[in-house]
């Protein structure tokens, strides 16, 4: 096993090593996993896990679990010492998970491992990635063993999830470019003692500093710390954060309890971007290739949804079934988000941590402009959560884009809304468990009443789709605003009652919407034309 090329080499087992891992098995594609330390620390880094990405998590069929062991936050609150206040509230979003998840990072990395492990696949710890030597059709990845000896794993290709100081990036060359933040902030996981219950994202900033708490599902609080009247390194004590706490948060009594479970100095705070994704056979993902500052709660998210949007792309390029470009469509649709997040996260580090009066004056403009604009908290939160990251301006998205559909349709390279249908038995079952079926899903809409005409039409589809695509495009009827569709069909078909699924995507039937392999609609047709879905489908997989 030791000397086979292996299909992909994941170098690193963070949360986003572990998730490309288990996305590329569930693809069908052979992995190995090396990481460099013998066990994982239990302190948590990350802790939000983003509606979005639970989203995600579901189509991996590790939402539930990752649900149950963590804290779900209503939202986030904002204030600050001139007395304004916002809220943005997480409870509209559209989907199943409309909240903030907290999980410790290590419980998260804990749940995905395991069910890698289920997969078949054992994370090979104590082996550092040295040296990458590329060669004709493979790359020979130099890693040191826990004995200090040296094997060479031989790999198709090779994914550097590697973290911010990713050996996969410096020996690809990639430059990550970036500044550092001239500030310090620390960390703090301890109990509290409060006059009332801190269950949401609460975040407090003054000129002095800024304290934010997230609070964990056994009770103890993340609390993060920055105060301007000493950025040097060092972990503070728990009277120094009371003192600092005691200042800056006038609203309400917050007691520090006891020792902290952990506590940590943030030492240089940057945002920088790998300049590029990919060089040959090697690609970068997670903090590999972009870091940012770490109070947005979003690095580990985008790095979760780098791995997803990955996976499937390598799996079909290593199978001889993606379109030219798709895997390069990785970079296409991934950098720019992680852009955008980059961009977020430093306007929030300028919100936290102003000090010039003009500034202080426009933070206070901000938040009550916020607080008061239902429209404005709405866009924050779709931001924040996720839903607001659609690939419908890559070319590829363009080229899908279907001008003849109405103004409220799903269009091409947005989230798949979940919907909830009745399968052939009647029995309840929802989209995204669907999704869980490798690779892409195909569901043609078809209204109540259609002639035998549309149903023949329904039939030449699913048979060209079936011989064209087999195992790649699972095409599904959905017969919409009725329980059960015509038994004439000939055919198992889903049945959307209510139709839910007509509304969600904003669709017509007769309609065609395809979904990727990672919950994003790859296209959105009117009407059951063969040929068009065959030139949408095309873009994505080679046809047969
Ligand atoms: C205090 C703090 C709070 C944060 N809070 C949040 C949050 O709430 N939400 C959020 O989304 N993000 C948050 N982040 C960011 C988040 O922690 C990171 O984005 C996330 O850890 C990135 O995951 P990763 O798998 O890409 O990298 P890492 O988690 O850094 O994992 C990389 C792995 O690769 C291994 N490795 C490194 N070099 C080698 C090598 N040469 N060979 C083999 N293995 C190697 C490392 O040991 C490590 O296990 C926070 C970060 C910090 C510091």
């Amino acid at each position: 096993m030791k000397d086979e090329l292996v299909d992909v080499l994941v170098v690193g087992a963070g949360p986003v090593g572990l998730v490309l891992a288990s996305e590329l098995v569930r693809h069908g594609v052979s992995v190995r996993v090396i990481e460099k330390v013998a066990e994982r620390p239990r302190v948590s880094k990350g802790l939000t896990i983003h509606s979005r990405s639970l989203e995600t998590f579901d189509l991996m069929g590790l939402a539930d679990r990752l649900v149950e062991a963590g804290f779900r936050s209503r939202g986030l609150n904002l204030s600050s010492d001139t007395g304004s206040h916002a809220f943005v509230s997480m409870g509209d979003l559209p989907g199943r998970f409309p909240y903030i998840l907290i999980l410790p990072q290590w419980r998260t990395e804990e749940i995905v491992e395991g069910h890698l492990a289920g997969q078949g696949v054992a994370v090979e710890r104590q082996r550092e990635l040295l040296e990458l030597r590329p060669r004709s059709g493979q790359v020979d990845a130099v890693v040191e063993l826990p004995d200090g000896d040296r094997e060479a794993i031989r790999a198709r290709w090779v994914v550097g999830c590697d973290g911010a100081h990713s050996a996969v990036r410096k020996g690809s060359g990639i430059e990550f470019a970036g500044q550092p933040y001239p500030w310090a902030a620390q960390v703090m996981d301890i109990q509290l003692d409060t006059d009332e219950p801190i269950d949401v994202l609460e975040n407090y900033t003054t000129k002095r500093g800024f304290v934010m708490f997230m609070p964990f599902a056994d009770g103890t609080h993340r609390v993060i710390t920055m105060d301007h009247a000493q950025h040097d390194a060092h972990v503070p004590t728990v009277a120094e954060n009371q003192a600092l706490i005691d200042t800056v948060v006038s609203a309400k009594r917050i007691q520090l309890v006891g020792d902290p479970v952990w506590s940590s100095h943030l030492g240089v705070l940057q945002h920088r971007q790998a300049t590029t994704y990919r060089k040959g056979r090697v690609l970068l993902a997670g903090d590999a290739a972009h870091i940012n500052f770490p109070t947005g709660g979003q690095g580990m998210n985008a790095g979760i949804n780098d791995s997803v949007n990955l996976a499937w792309k390598l799996a079909l390029t290593l199978r001889g079934q993606a379109s030219a470009g798709l895997l390069d469509s990785y970079e296409e649709e991934r950098h720019p988000v992680a852009k955008a997040v980059g961009k977020l996260t430093h306007r929030m580090s300028k919100l936290y941590t102003v000090r010039h009066p003009l500034g202080l004056l426009v933070r206070k403009r901000f938040l009550k402009v916020v607080g008061h604009k239902r429209s404005l908290q709405q866009k924050m939160a779709m931001g924040l959560s996720g839903h607001a990251v659609s690939y419908d301006e890559t070319a590829r998205g363009r080229t899908l884009s279907n001008g003849a559909l109405g103004a409220k349709a799903v269009q091409a390279g947005a989230p798949a809304p979940e919907v909830h249908l009745l399968a052939p038995d009647g029995a309840p079952v929802r989209l995204y468990e669907l999704l869980r079926e490798p690779f892409f899903h195909l569901f043609l809409l078809v209204p109540p009443g259609a002639s035998e005409t549309a149903l023949a039409s329904v039939q030449k589809v699913l048979t060209e789709v079936r011989t064209r695509h087999p195992g790649v495009v699972t095409p599904h009827v959905v017969f919409t605003d009725v329980a059960e569709g015509p038994a004439d069909l000939g055919e198992p078909a889903l049945a959307d009652p209510t139709g839910e699924f007509a509304s969600r995507y904003g669709a017509s039937a007769p309609a065609a919407i395809l979904v990727r392999p990672d919950g994003f609609v790859g296209a959105h047709l009117s009407g059951l034309d063969a040929g068009a879905i065959d030139t949408a489908l095309a873009a994505w997989v080679v046809t047969r």
